[in-house]
């Protein structure tokens, strides 16, 4: 049996988390709000059907587990629905209740990787180079059927979706970004998605913190334990969570800036790891460093008088990361960056706010409801005749990649970091 939380943090304080489910009125004011309620129209698809499963689950009257699972698998946790719910209903906490109790223990693979990120980050950067360079060659491509057929199609959507395959790894680049020299202005706290798939954007968050706040360090992070979390290994989140604590604690009490706005949140939630009586030391140490971690978008939003225009490249519109806005209530500042580099070229894009459908592995595991939600997003871009979107998680960056190059390949996107080091470095050299 996987462990369980019991006890959320919600907006309206600490509950349990049937408290958490019994709060939702069923009033239907979140619906509409509700990317998969909006693409199925099935009331099990939409929060008020979800929080009112995870209720019967938690009353122990569950009848019909198949259904069960195909309502609760198939939520983004993009937390729209708590953002419009008037009584701030916890609904992704909830359904990863729900998930933790009818489902037990965490898929052996995410229980092998969360262990290597734990306690082998070195014998994983191996595996995954060597993973892309099979990439590079074709060979993943060609072992998509095997994957399939031994059980594993998540790994074959991966292979699939992710475009990236970089040889050299975020930590392969530090040693020449450090060469540069360091600071005590911020900490980097590299996502595990900049760090190992998108070490360019790693590279940019660096370079743009660099030129905006003075030099800063990177704080030699783990994971931060989202993976393990959301597919049911609460204890290796937990353990991931203290050793990056342990880490911050020890590099002084600079903020602690992170670029994947999905970790971000999490760092930032590290308390409700800690609610039980027995961990109280580790929950006032928690709130302690969730209350240093910033995310890039609030950083570079600070920083927005210091940005200078980008070279004109066509409109701009700026795509929430769900955890940004939802998870974070982030919805000003990325935008104060945007505007200041796109300058007249900034648009708003229709339903800016709205999960692609990336949803970290959901759109490995629901190809064809993530399609449904990507196609809608895409159209919005394209109805603005966006040429780039700017974001913040990594899960939006696959996700809007592939969309685009399927749907709408005269657009692009970018990381908000690679779009603001460029903006500097146009106007300032690289
Ligand atoms: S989650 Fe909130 S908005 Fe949605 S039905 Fe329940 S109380 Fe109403
Ligand atoms: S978290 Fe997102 S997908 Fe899940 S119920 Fe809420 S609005 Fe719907």
């Amino acid at each position: 049996m996987a462990e369980i939380l019991g006890r959320l943090l919600t907006d309206l304080g600490e509950r349990s988390d049937y408290d958490a489910a019994s709060q939702c009125s069923r009033c239907g004011y979140c619906e509409q709000a509700c990317p998969t309620y909006v693409a199925t129209g099935r009331e099990s698809q939409s929060p008020r059907g979800r929080s009112q499963l995870v209720r019967l689950i938690l009353e122990g009257k569950l009848s019909d587990p198949k259904a069960a699972e195909e309502a609760l698998s198939t939520c983004l946790l993009c937390g729209a629905c708590t953002t419009a719910c008037y009584a701030k209903v916890a609904v992704p906490d909830l359904v990863l209740e729900g998930r933790r109790r009818a489902r037990g223990d965490a898929h052996w693979l995410v229980r092998a990787a969360s262990g290597l990120l734990v306690s082998r980050p070195a014998v994983l950067r191996l595996l995954l180079r060597a993973g892309f360079l099979l990439k590079r060659l074709g060979v993943s491509r060609l072992a998509r059927p095997l994957l399939r057929l031994i059980g594993l199609p998540v790994l074959a959507a991966m292979d699939e979706h992710v475009e990236e395959a970089p040889l050299r790894l975020l930590d392969d680049r530090l040693p020449a970004l450090r060469r540069a020299g360091e600071g005590d202005a911020w900490r980097y706290f590299a996502a595990c998605g900049p760090r190992y798939l998108f070490p360019r954007v790693g590279a940019a968050t660096w370079r743009a913190l660099t030129h905006l706040r003075g030099k800063g360090r990177f704080m030699e992070n783990r994971c931060c334990g989202l993976l393990a979390h959301n597919y049911g290994d609460v204890a290796r989140a937990r353990e991931l969570a203290k050793l990056n604590i342990e880490r911050a604690e020890a590099t002084g009490d600079a903020p602690v800036v992170g670029d994947c706005s999905s970790c971000v949140a999490f760092l930032k939630s590290y308390p409700q790891l800690f609610l039980a009586p027995s961990e109280a030391p580790w929950r006032a140490r928690a709130e302690k460093f969730s209350a240093r971690v910033r995310d890039v978008v609030e950083a570079y939003g600070e920083d927005s008088p210091a940005l200078p225009l980008a070279a004109a490249q066509g409109r701009v519109v700026y795509h929430d990361s769900c955890r940004a806005l939802n998870g974070q209530g982030l919805k000003e500042e990325p935008r104060r960056a945007v505007r200041a580099a796109a300058g007249a070229d900034y648009r708003e894009m229709p339903e800016s706010g709205v999960c692609c459908g990336g949803a970290g592995a959901f759109e490995f595991v629901h190809g064809e409801l993530s399609d449904d939600i990507l196609r809608r997003k895409v159209g919005n871009a394209a109805s603005v005749q966006a040429r780039t979107l700017v974001t913040s998680s990594t899960s939006c960056l696959i996700q809007l990649a592939r969309g685009l190059k399927m749907y709408y390949p005269d657009a692009r996107v970018l990381h908000i970091s690679e779009y603001v080091a460029a903006a500097i470095e146009d106007r300032h050299g690289a």
